[in-house]
């Protein structure tokens, strides 16, 4: 592997000598710090923090968090102290890099740990979010490393990486760093399904290149003619696990999926976008309800831009997004998009970091319910309406979090705690007080399960279950009891 220091540079075309130098001191100091250290690739340690650092860089982060991204591992994995670090490197980096530390080596291992981590995650956002994009980063290389770990830490990390980082990725609006993950991911969570997509990808050639061409050209020539300005046209290509997920949604019918190419039209102003819209309307027939006013109405995320889907009069059928390219710096690089190239010496001020968290609203409500009072509460609730619209999270009575889906009844509490739980429930309490097994749980209640040696699953627990986990435990034990009313009649 490459490490050289100027990989780095390329991609950051607007340093300034001394940002070189601090990268490049970062690079030395790690270099030394991990020496002698493998990766189970049997690559030197070293690679994978420069790599972390080339990610960073990739997704146009500031200097300050590249290196600190070179750094992110010399304290958890070496004997370089905090103290050291800042002697080295001052309180900003020693602040990043302390942070990613915290975060620590999450696992993902069963559903209180997802939130826990989660949690953590939130915390470390709430405080300075590039240390979250570092973590990132960090990931991003790991998944990409991960056939040379052992098969069952694959399936754990990957699905982690898609239920969690993922997932804030697409949260920060960082599309690039969201569609990365998730391909690195896929393959090692659903193999199967992994191989099918490819095996329909290949299949199916949606519009052809020469096709594509001839739309480009004929768009350039159009929005010349009526004086819209253009930037560039870009041609994508919709990622694989993206795609997955929109087969799923169309019972696997490829020809249902429009955007598999999307033509990305980047003009200079927001005026220019509706025009080339129009331009493009009068030009090509639109596909009835498939436009999408994303400026109007951005996504959650931030996201804006505006979606068209035309014929294209040769056959094909092809999707246009119209957007600034300020705009497009935004979908692909999202939160860090407001961060790069600042002009603050080696440092963000407080004040910049929070306007940026604040542009993204979420992160607004997650500062607002730092200053609350009933932290842990009010997180549970951010939790549920924001990430896991469709879960409940439940407590035990020792505090630990169980999530279950929407609709979950003592039932499937029981057996998501432990499936001899399960099997001898003779009644539960929510909230201190007696309910009926078929009592939708709600979020936040504490449940409690009351067992006993002699009671065993009841064949209309089945119907009570929501979780397929839970329904087919009862159907095991009652298959290997003999069942109650077998057992009544032998007796
Ligand atoms: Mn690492």
């Amino acid at each position: 592997m490459d490490t050289s220091p100027e990989r780095i540079f390329a991609l950051l075309p607007k340093l300034k000598q001394k940002d070189k130098d601090l990268i490049i001191h970062a690079c030395e100091f790690a270099k030394v710090a991990h020496k002698g250290q493998l990766r189970k690739s049997g690559e030197p340690y070293y690679n994978h923090v420069f790599a972390t650092g080339l990610n960073l860089a990739d997704i146009k982060m500031d200097v300050d968090t590249v290196s600190a991204g070179i750094l992110h591992d010399v304290l958890e994995d070496t004997k370089v102290t905090e103290a050291e670090l800042k002697a080295e490197f001052g309180e900003h980096i020693v602040k990043l890099v302390s942070g990613v530390t915290k975060l620590g080596k999450v696992k993902y291992s069963g559903v209180e740990r997802h939130v826990e981590s989660l949690r953590k995650f939130f915390i470390a956002m709430a405080d300075d979010i590039r240390v979250v994009v570092i973590k990132l980063a960090d990931r991003l290389h790991n998944i990409r490393t991960l056939q040379y770990v052992s098969p069952e830490k694959q399936k754990r990390i990957a699905l982690e990486t898609l239920e969690i980082h993922a997932r804030l990725a697409d949260r920060l609006g960082m599309g690039r760093l969201k569609a990365e993950l998730e391909d690195a991911a896929f393959p090692f969570v659903y193999p199967k399904e992994y191989k099918e997509t490819v095996e329909i990808f290949k299949e199916v050639k949606p519009i052809s290149d020469q096709q594509l061409e001839r739309v480009v050209s004929k768009l350039n020539d159009e929005l010349e003619i009526f004086d819209v300005h253009i930037e560039r046209i870009d041609s994508r290509v919709k990622h694989l696990y993206s795609l997955w997920q929109k087969l799923k949604r169309y019972g696997k019918d490829i020809s249902k999926v429009y955007d598999i190419v999307a033509l990305r039209i980047l003009v200079p102003t927001v005026a220019d976008c509706y025009q080339a819209l129009g331009v493009i309307h009068g030009l090509y027939r639109p596909l009835p309800g498939r436009f999408k006013d994303y400026i109007a109405v951005p996504k959650a995320n931030g996201y804006r831009s505006l979606h068209t889907t035309i014929f294209s009069g040769d056959g094909s059928i092809l999707e246009i997004q119209i957007r600034t390219k300020e705009m497009h710096q935004e979908a692909e690089f999202g939160i860090a998009s407001h961060l790069s190239y600042k002009e603050i010496g080696k440092n963000l001020k407080a004040e910049e970091i929070e306007r940026m968290q604040k542009k993204i609203g979420w992160t607004k409500e997650l500062l607002e319910w730092q200053n609350t009072e009933n932290r842990h509460k009010d997180f549970m609730k951010n939790l549920q309406t924001d990430f896991f619209h469709n879960r409940v999270f439940i407590f035990t009575p020792k505090g630990d979090v169980i999530d279950l889906p929407e609709g979950s009844t003592p039932v499937d509490f029981a057996y998501a705690v432990h499936s001899d739980i399960g099997d001898h429930m003779a009644g539960a309490k929510i909230n201190g007080k007696l309910a009926n097994l078929d009592t939708k749980l709600q979020n936040r209640d504490i449940v409690e399960i009351e067992v006993k040696g002699s009671s065993s699953p009841k064949r209309k627990w089945i119907d009570l279950a929501k979780t397929n986990m839970a329904k087919r435990k009862i159907r095991q034990y009652v298959k290997e009891h003999g069942g109650l009313i077998d057992k009544f009649l032998t007796r």
